[in-house]
């Protein structure tokens, strides 16, 4: 559709706003819940092990490091904390959660429940760090759906987790709401991807101003029908599978190989809502190689499209 350039010149300082947004200190009534990111990267974070290019050697010498996909949501009503996802960052994650909390870690129940995609390592290697050889937490809830929970139960090391009541599994039927804390409502949705282990879901959160999506791995959006659609459903912030930005940093791939919608597919297809919403969509899951992460061109060009970048401490009110 045919847009008048006056629009499109006022997109930076749309952008702005809402961004600014993200980020506005809280209003003098806040919403009950926040969601703030804690994680980007995908599974394998940056730097990436074995990676001696310079997206992975800088990190390394600069100490800017960057977590695998996750978030956290703030009960400002009750003090209580959820994670989704339980990275190999968790620790630090976890922490930064309390920080932007303005709470202190607290001993065995550091959260008070983790809400999981799938069995892929950046996205729950992170629950053993909730076992006995670290914070040995007690009937922390666990959110899964059907075949994770099953995964968790019958696997070692994590059947283990579950035998000594550190962690406590509610199996989530999938498209069903749940409540992980009071007042906030989490449906698991199916999405397709390399389903290995367990399903693989995305999580849509309902607290009373706003639904936020979270769909950090993905097959194409033509893999199924309507998939995106259906996805995107009554959404006010979608956080999307970024993890490649356009196929071309990864010249020894063939590209067929390679199941994720890249950005730039992800950007064609919703241009109208990122012109309408700008910083509606928000890209998280990148993995180190993703120019996006570090060259000020790609950036500016998913900002000037109405997209952006998700960032490691931002946070919306639910
Ligand atoms: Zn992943
Ligand atoms: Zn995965």
């Amino acid at each position: 559709m045919h847009r008048p350039l006056r629009s499109l010149a006022l997109l930076p300082c749309l952008l702005a706003l809402c961004l600014a947004a993200c980020h506005a200190p809280a209003p003098a009534t806040p919403p009950p819940f926040e969601l703030v990111v804690l994680g980007i990267a995908q599974d394998g974070g940056v730097p990436q092990l074995g990676c001696d290019q310079p997206c992975c050697s800088e990190a390394r010498a600069t100490g800017r490091t960057l977590g695998p996909a996750c978030l956290g949501v703030i009960d400002h009503r009750h003090g209580k904390l959820l994670l989704v996802e339980a990275t190999p960052a968790v620790e630090r994650q976890v922490a930064l959660l309390h920080q932007l909390a303005g709470t202190k870690p607290r001993g065995r129940q550091a959260v008070d429940g983790i809400l999981l995609t799938h069995a892929h390592i950046g996205h729950y290697l992170g629950l053993a760090h909730f076992g006995r050889e670290a914070a040995a937490s007690r009937q922390l809830p666990v959110f899964a759906a059907p075949r994770l929970a099953q995964f968790l139960r019958r696997e070692a090391p994590w059947r283990q987790l579950i035998a000594l009541e550190q962690i406590a599994v509610v199996e989530c039927a999938l498209g069903a709401a749940l409540e992980p804390l009071p007042g906030l409502t989490a449906v698991p949705l199916r999405v397709p991807h390399r389903d290995e282990f367990s399903e693989t879901v995305a999580w849509r959160l309902t607290g009373p101003t706003r639904t936020v999506l979270f769909v950090p791995d993905v097959d194409r959006w033509d893999s199924e029908p309507g998939l995106l659609d259906r996805l995107l459903a009554g959404v006010d912030v979608a956080y999307v599978d970024g993890t490649f930005f356009d196929g071309s940093e990864l010249p020894d791939r063939d590209l067929r190989e390679i199941r994720h919608p890249f950005v730039t597919d992800t950007m064609a297809r919703l241009q109208e809502l990122a012109k309408a919403r700008p910083g509606a969509v928000r890209f998280l899951h990148l993995n180190h190689t993703n120019p996006a992460l570090r060259n000020p061109a790609v950036r500016a060009r998913i900002a000037a499209l109405g997209f952006a970048v998700a960032e490691e401490g931002e946070r919306i009110g639910l």
